[in-house]
């Protein structure tokens, strides 16, 4: 039987896929409020004859497309969430939630699942396996896939391998990152709380200054990097946050420093983490404040296993060529390192920027990527599906 030309049907299902994506941009939903996108969601795949499970982690749906031979599960997942981000865009098809954006990309995300899953039930009489779809929802730091994995997306059944994938605008249109091992960094984020003593901004002896104390910690740790860390390795400590004070001429009793440690080694991880309270406490005595130091939330690395990243590869290579593969990895993360601690699988990076239109980054209210990289996408992810259950005889 001649093999399927995903490309070829992608592009077919490109007009329908870009009214579907700009849909769900001009109707963002925060995490864990993906109502709308996920009764979509829910309603497409049931049209299309997957078993639809809706609610899986609150808002997450999966849905169960079963080949008529039995073989590998393989799980394949797209996110849903939108940012807390004011749109700042002036396409035809801007958010119409004040303060709601989708600044990710998983807009895209989710029509590409849908439009995967479209397909691939074309071809599900000689599929031999089951193709797991798992729409996720709050993947930007709420914990989303943890919840989907605490409903039992991992079980029932159980997948072999993982997929998944991002559109990604620092990389041109026509390129894919490919990269076995670590592509994306584990993430914690901490609060720092320096308590001082309030008092007259003329009287700075009878106070205890917080916003002193809290400047010589950031500067402190600026020195983990530089000199706690092999300079093979790569982990990032960065203060995103530091509020402190109220006006010209009051010390204020409180800073709050927030910030976060990325790396794609869970042992270094640990390392910057002490290092950082182990300064931010020794700087607080050192000053008289009494610090304290709240870890919020951590993601592990994501880990990219040999056997599916060869897979995506050769699905690359097939759909877009050799030349078009970049080995680049990024400190940004993501919650799917859940999921591939549990199951071998594969995570990557669609390039959909170019030097103009499409080249803000993730998260700003300018964010847009180059459709066409849905059709590279949706392409690579049918292949590679189809890799491991349409192997016919
Ligand atoms: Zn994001
Ligand atoms: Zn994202």
């Amino acid at each position: 039987m001649t093999q399927p030309d995903f490309r070829q049907e992608a592009e077919t299902l490109f007009d329908e896929m870009v009214a579907m994506r700009r849909d769900f941009h001009r109707h963002p939903e925060l995490g864990f409020q993906e109502t709308r996108t996920s009764r979509i969601v829910a309603e497409r795949l049931n049209e299309l004859g997957l078993e639809v499970q809706p609610g899986i982690g609150q808002t997450g749906v999966v849905g169960l497309l079963e080949g008529a031979k039995p073989g590998p599960t393989i799980l394949l997942r797209f996110d849903m969430d939108a940012l807390p981000i004011q749109e700042e865009t002036s396409h035809n098809f801007t958010s119409q939630n004040t303060g709601v954006m989708h600044a990710c990309g998983h807009d895209g995300h989710t029509s590409m699942g849908l439009t995967v899953a479209k397909i691939m039930a074309q071809h599900q009489e000689r599929m031999a396996g089951t193709l797991k779809f798992m729409f996720q929802p709050a993947e930007e730091g709420l914990g989303g896939a943890f919840a989907m994995i605490a409903g039992g997306v991992l079980e029932n059944p159980k997948p072999d391998a993982a997929l998944a994938m991002h559109v990604w605008t620092p990389e041109p249109y026509g390129k894919v990152r490919v990269v076995e091992g670590p592509c994306m960094a584990s993430s914690s984020v901490f609060t720092i709380t320096v308590q001082g003593k309030g008092g007259h901004g003329a009287a700075p002896h009878m106070a205890i200054d917080p916003i002193l104390t809290g400047a010589h910690i950031v500067t402190a740790l600026q020195s983990i990097v530089s000199r706690n860390v092999n300079p093979q390795d790569s982990v990032v400590v960065s203060i995103g946050q530091f509020d402190a004070g109220t006006t010209f001429n009051v010390i204020p009793d409180r800073a709050i420093l927030k910030g976060t440690v990325r790396s794609y080694n869970d042992a270094l991880h640990r390392q910057a983490y002490r290092r950082i309270l182990e300064m931010a406490k020794n700087m607080g005595e050192a000053f008289h404040c009494q610090v304290n130091m709240e870890t919020i939330a951590i993601v592990s690395a994501v880990v990219n296993a040999p056997a599916p990243t060869a897979v995506v590869r050769d699905a690359v290579i097939k759909i877009m060529g050799e030349e078009s593969i970049v080995e680049h990895r990024t400190m940004a993360s993501e919650d799917m390192g859940y999921v591939l601690e549990e199951i071998p699988g594969c995570y990557f990076f669609i390039g959909a920027g170019n030097d103009d239109e499409f080249s803000y980054p993730h998260h700003h209210p300018k964010f847009n990527f180059d459709e066409r990289a849905m059709i590279n996408g949706v392409a690579i992810m049918a292949e590679a599906a189809a890799s491991y259950v349409l192997n016919d005889e």
